[in-house]
């Protein structure tokens, strides 16, 4: 994993040495001295994350770092704040103020790349959702992750130690945390499987269970994959909690644990977590909002294509049957003009319940634009999709639609047309082309009818219709 990384101290000494282990991992490193070169390399370099010291002389790096995440154009660009080592209060301020994470002096190999992994790993998640949302950044950045709550989380605790036990046992008293322990007869991969947790923490001391092999069955786990994974060892564990890292773990804590330390890096965690667990379900909705009509709920019409695509592919392999029925409300024009379009946006919603609420599971109810709706039908010859459509012009025509509070009611009704899948044709357009042609001989013979599409003149099934698979509506 490659990234662009600033390093900013005022010690030339330290810029060397940082440069020199980042470069040996294959990053690629800018270097600025002061908070000033700071600030004007984050505009030129767009760094994917920042090394930032906070002793300099001029413009702080509490204040540097407090700049760039009021910045919208750069507050989703990690940074680790370096403080030294005999200052807890520093590294939790630093936190407090906005940084992302804080790495102590003299640094440490171990904790410099499990920062730097686990940020720059996290930014391309984030950065790849953006780009699928092709949004503006300002609404994600460090906003956000400040506003996660990092309270009420679930954790569980592998470990042996009195002494890791307690210092976990009371950050989490403090975060509102639950913390479930492993026992040596739970098996704790079938605990994690079910969800139920927020976070993991396993030392790589315990003897029962293996932690890395935790880690590992954790990531190809669906349910388990994003979920913060921390490990806990000692400075001689080093080799397997480098091991752990590459396997996915988020986090190193080394012993003795501080308990202000675990504090703040629980917090983070969870704070991170829940802030890509958030942007996730956004890109659902919106996904979600790509292929659903708004007013009715309803698939839209560039949904169906790309269903279509799939059934009628399945249909030719496998000879299964498909019909498609296409329904327009009839006279929809002078409910609009009548009533205003509250009421015919109300007419509409209200067919596009009756419509889905009378079909089968495998069939699709589409809005296809206006008035019209399309109706997919799998494992369906005409016959029984002529059935559907009757049964559907009834449901409409014999409900009322309320018009207001006082009991007023309109009925409306709807025109059908109904054609299945010819047997070669290349694509379902033909098949719909010809439900829609359908549909207009329904509305010439004087609408709130049925009609079905004359078979196509391309060659005849090799499955005759008896034989193919249909199912009852
Ligand atoms: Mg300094």
């Amino acid at each position: 994993m490659t990234a662009r990384i600033l390093v900013v101290d005022d010690i030339p000494a330290n810029r060397k040495v940082l440069e020199a282990k980042l470069t040996a991992e294959y990053f690629e490193v800018t270097l600025a001295a002061s908070g000033q070169e700071a600030l004007a390399a984050v505009e030129h370099t767009a760094p994917d994350l920042i090394l930032l010291d906070v002793m300099m002389p001029g413009i702080s790096g509490y204040d540097v770092c407090a700049r760039l995440k009021a910045d919208h154009r750069f507050s989703h660009i990690p940074i680790v704040m370096v403080t030294a080592l005999d200052s807890p209060q520093d590294m939790v301020r630093g936190l407090e103020s906005g940084a992302d994470d804080f790495l102590t002096k003299p640094l440490d190999n171990l904790a410099l790349f499990a920062r730097v992994r686990n940020l720059v790993r996290l930014k391309r998640v984030l950065d790849e959702w953006r780009l699928r949302e092709g949004g503006p950044l300002g609404d994600i950045g460090y906003e956000a992750l400040a506003d996660e709550s990092y309270t009420d989380a679930r954790a569980f605790l592998m470990s042996d130690s009195g002494s890791v036990r307690q210092v976990i046992e009371q950050a989490s008293d403090t975060l509102k945390h639950e913390v479930v322990h492993c026992q040596p007869n739970m098996p704790p991969p079938g605990q994690l499987l079910t969800g139920s947790f927020d976070m993991i923490l396993a030392d790589v001391g315990y003897q029962p269970f293996d932690a890395l092999r935790l880690c590992s069955q954790a990531r190809s786990c669906e349910e388990t994959r994003h979920l913060p994974f921390i490990l806990i060892g000692d400075r001689s564990d080093s080799e397997r909690l480098y091991k752990g890292l590459d396997l996915g773990a988020n986090e190193c804590l080394l012993r003795p644990l501080n308990p202000n330390e675990v504090m703040a890096r629980l917090k983070t965690q969870i704070r991170r977590h829940r802030l890509q667990q958030r942007i996730q379900q956004r890109h659902q909705i919106n996904l979600n909002q790509a292929v659903t009509d708004a007013l009715t709920g309803l698939y839209n019409r560039h949904y169906m294509d790309a269903h279509l695509r799939r059934l009628h592919a399945r249909a030719i392999s496998e000879g299964r049957a498909l019909s498609l029925i296409m329904c327009d409300l009839d006279r929809f024009k002078a409910v609009n003009d009548t009533y205003g379009h509250a009421i015919g946006d109300a007419v509409l919603r209200h067919v596009a319940n009756k419509l889905s609420g009378s079909v089968r599971a495998p069939d699709l109810v589409v809005r296809q634009g206006g008035e019209e709706f399309v109706i997919v039908l799998p494992d369906t010859a005409l016959p029984e999709a002529e059935r559907v459509a009757e049964r559907l012009r009834r449901t409409i025509a014999e409900s009322e639609v309320a018009l207001n509070t006082e009991g007023a009611t309109l009925r409306v009704t709807a025109s059908f047309g109904v054609a299945d899948l010819a047997w070669d044709e290349p694509s379902a357009d033909e098949a719909l082309r010809r439900a829609d042609e359908a549909l207009y001989r329904s509305k010439h013979k004087g609408r709130n009818c049925v009609t079905l599409a004359p078979p196509s003149n391309i060659a005849s099934p090799t499955v005759s219709a008896t034989e193919r698979p249909t199912a009852r509506h």
